[in-house]
This record gives C-alpha cells, structure tokens and sequence, in this order.
C-alpha cells in the first residue's frame, strides 16, 4: 500500500542511521559546537529543537526561527542534514525559508490529529520539488496508541511526502518509574509489522531520561533490529536549557557508538529477545508499584500514629487475604503463591510502619 523512499542513503549497509544533537538550540555556539563534535564522529543527521513543547509555561520553550541561521550554517559547515521538531504550517514554513528539509514530529503533536493534519495542508500546497525533497520522522504519540502513530504517517504520506520514519520515544506513564517513558516495546515491533518499510528508529534519550540509562536502551533497540538511533547530545549536558538529565557529552556519545554491540540476525534469538525485554518492562513496573505502595503505606501509618489506631488491624489483613486470593485464582495464580507474595508485601508495609512510631 505505501511505497516509502529510501532515506538512508549515507549509510553503509547494515549499519544504523545515527541522529544526534541537542535537545535545543540554545545559542549559535553551543549548536556549532555540537554539531562540530558530531561531524568528527562522522554523524550526518544533526537534530536540534527550535520549538519545544514544554509540560509547564514556565519552562524554556526554545529560541524559536532565531536558531533557524544557526542549523542553516551547521548544513553548510559541516554537510550535515540538520533537522528540527515542527508542530505548525508556520514552522514548516520558516524552516523551508532557511532551506532546512528535515523535520520531526513531536509525540505531543502526534497526539493531535488536527495539528498533523494542518502540516500536511500545509505540504500539499508546496511545489513538488520541495515536498520530495522533504524528510519527516513521526515520533510515537504520548499515549501508546498504534493506530494513531499510523494515522499521522498517513496524513503525511497522502500529502505526498515518501521520505518518512517513525521515531520510538516511549510512552508516557504516571507515577515514578525507572524510565522516564516506558518503552512498551511491542508497540513499536507492531509497527514494524505493520509498516516493515518505514524506518523505524528509537530514541533512547527520551525513554530513559537518564544519560547512564541511554546506552543499555540503545543496545535494546538494535537487538530488536531498529534501524537506527535519534540522540540527544549537548557539549556541557549539566547546563542545558532542556532535558539536561538525559543529554550526552559528545565523549560518551561517541564511546557509546563505539561500545554497542551490532544487531543479532539470529530470527528465533530474536523473539526470545522480545520477550525477555517485555518480562524486563513488567518487572519495572512491579518495582514502580510495589515502591508506590510503600509510600501509601507509609502515609497510612502517619495516620494512625495521629490518631492512635493501632498497626496491625488482623480484620483488615485477613479482608485483603482473601479477596487477593480470589482475584488472583481468576486469573489462574495459585493460592499458595499470591499468599506468599502478599504476606510478604504486608509484612513490609507493617514494619514501616512500626518504625515511624520509633521515631
Ligand atoms: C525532543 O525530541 O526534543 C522532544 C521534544 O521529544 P518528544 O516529542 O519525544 O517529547
Ligand atoms: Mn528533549
């Protein structure tokens, strides 16, 4: 049904398409001396954000078409595609005007299908020679909805742009996890499936949110057989303006690049990796929860200790006993197991509690 162009025409066969820069552009120099230290490393994709959408108005929300020059000089410098985030015709607009022609789209504004539907307006009314000189990479929305990530690829694709990729940048979750964005990586293998000639990159940045953290997603990506990487790089990561956890300095970039292992060809060593990467999610989970329940816990027992009620209620635990159990043989866990695990939980809980009425 859809007949994408090849978009990795730099890059030697078998090797992944790498993107790499700063989340933002902050300043003319911070974004030469990025893309500088890149270059060397012999990176061809140069990512930097102009717009930023930001969770809280008080964030820096980027420089705006006043960086648009600073990605034109690092294209004429240093030969590097230089690509940004667009969320609106105006974007792409400005962007063009300062012959910038590769663009992200961000999982915010994939979320909407308004917004990729007013960019894709706005692609249908450029001369054809600009649209097929378009390259356009959709990031994952926030929420993981397939079936959405794929409609926005429509939008662009029935707009006439055949240079596109999807980029995989985790879901958003509530609560404290171990990644900043869960990863959920069935999703992304369906859309391989799914779409197997669209390119599909990751982005460990923001999945992991926390620089020790990209390399290991890195490596997970191209064992599930990614094409390629989008990395968020900064020449003094602990001073950026965006995202300063997760960038890193073009040093680990390069010994990351340096270290990760090529991807396994292996078909049935592969599905094992899937699931082993799906039972690796499901255990974070198990840890986010398990630390959640802790904290509630511990707030209960900050109420009872202001209202003098006492720790062990055995009502209370023979009540969440039994029910548990219940619950859980519906769903085929034995008895015994459920009974262990939760009298073990309990037991956790209870002496948390018991050590706030020590202090
Ligand atoms: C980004 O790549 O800097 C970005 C804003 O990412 P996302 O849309 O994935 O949050
Ligand atoms: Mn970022």
């Amino acid at each position: 049904m859809f007949e994408f162009e090849q978009i990795s025409e730099s890059v030697p066969e078998g090797r992944p398409l790498i993107m790499a820069g700063p989340c933002s552009a902050e300043s003319r120099a911070q974004t030469l001396a990025a893309a500088q230290s890149l270059a060397a490393t012999g990176v061809r994709w140069f990512r930097a954000g102009l717009w930023k959408p930001r969770t809280k108005p008080s964030s820096f929300d980027g420089v705006g078409a006043r960086g648009l020059p600073w990605l034109a000089e690092v294209q004429t410098r240093t030969g590097m595609k230089a690509m940004t985030e667009i969320a609106s015709p105006a974007h792409l607009r400005a962007a063009l005007n300062h012959g910038i022609r590769n663009f992200w789209l961000g999982a915010r504004t994939v979320a909407n299908p308004f917004a990729v539907q007013e960019i894709a307006d706005e692609i249908r009314r450029l001369p054809k020679d600009i649209t097929s000189s378009v390259t356009i990479f959709v990031k994952n929305p926030v929420n993981p909805d397939i079936d959405l990530w794929i409609g926005a690829v429509e939008r662009l694709y029935s707009a006439g742009v055949r240079r596109l990729g999807a980029i995989h940048r985790g879901f958003s979750s509530y609560g404290e996890h171990i990644y900043r964005n869960p990863p959920e990586w069935r999703i992304p293998l369906e859309l391989r499936h799914r779409l197997p000639d669209l390119p599909l990159i990751c982005d460990p940045s923001h999945i992991a949110g926390r620089r020790e953290r990209v390399p290991s997603v890195a490596q997970q990506a191209l064992d599930l057989n990614f094409d390629g990487l989008f990395v968020e790089v900064h020449p003094e990561p602990d001073r950026a303006l965006s995202d300063a956890p997760q960038q890193l300095t073009p040093d680990d970039f390069a010994r990351m690049l340096r270290e990760l292992a090529p991807r396994s060809r292996a078909g049935s060593d592969e599905s094992l990796k899937v699931y082993r990467s799906e039972i690796d999610r499901i255990d974070d989970e198990l840890i986010a929860l398990l630390a959640k329940r802790m904290d509630v816990a511990r707030d209960i027992g900050r109420l009872k200790l202001k209202e003098n009620i006492p720790v062990w209620q055995s009502e209370r635990y023979n009540e969440l006993m039994s029910r548990r159990v219940d619950d859980a043989g519906r769903l085929g866990l034995r008895p015994e197991f459920i009974r262990k695990i939760l009298s073990t939980i309990h037991e956790e809980s209870v002496n948390s509690q018991i050590r706030l009425n020590e202090k």
